[in-house]
């Protein structure tokens, strides 16, 4: 598969009105959307730098798996983003390759890109996300 760049770092908080005036009042980023996604049982707010963006993740539903995230773990990273050119290719190549999936198909994530997770037992740890922003095509 082919990845251009960390698309972003997804990180679990407990308070998205708690933690945003940390990134804006102190790493001096801006928050330029919250948006809520209903399927993930998330609140996010994103913040640029770069070409990365940060991902902050409030669950909306303890049984929603950042919910489920944060009590096992705490708050902190959650996961990494990666930007692939071909997302369906991706992950037939990662299937092929024994990579775990958690999402076998394409879904809507934020911001309309078209997400899917790779299974953390299978990315030493890592739960991995891979995107593909098919609105820039
Ligand atoms: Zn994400």
């Amino acid at each position: 598969m082919k990845l251009s760049h960390i698309e972003h770092i997804g990180i679990a908080v407990n308070s998205l009105e708690e933690a945003i005036p940390y990134y804006e009042k102190v790493l001096g980023l801006k928050c330029y959307a919250v948006e809520e996604v209903k399927d993930q049982k998330v609140k996010t707010a994103f913040f640029k730098i770069g070409e990365t963006k940060l991902e902050l993740l409030e669950s909306t539903d303890a049984e929603g798996p950042v919910g489920q995230f944060i009590e096992k773990r705490e708050q902190g990273l959650h996961h990494l983003a990666f930007a692939v050119e071909n997302l369906e290719s991706a992950l037939k190549e990662a299937e092929q390759k024994g990579v775990k999936l958690v999402d076998k198909q394409p879904r809507k994530g934020a911001e309309g890109l078209d997400i899917a997770f790779l299974h953390p037992r299978s990315t030493f740890g890592v739960l991995t996300e891979l995107c593909e922003d098919k609105r820039k095509k």
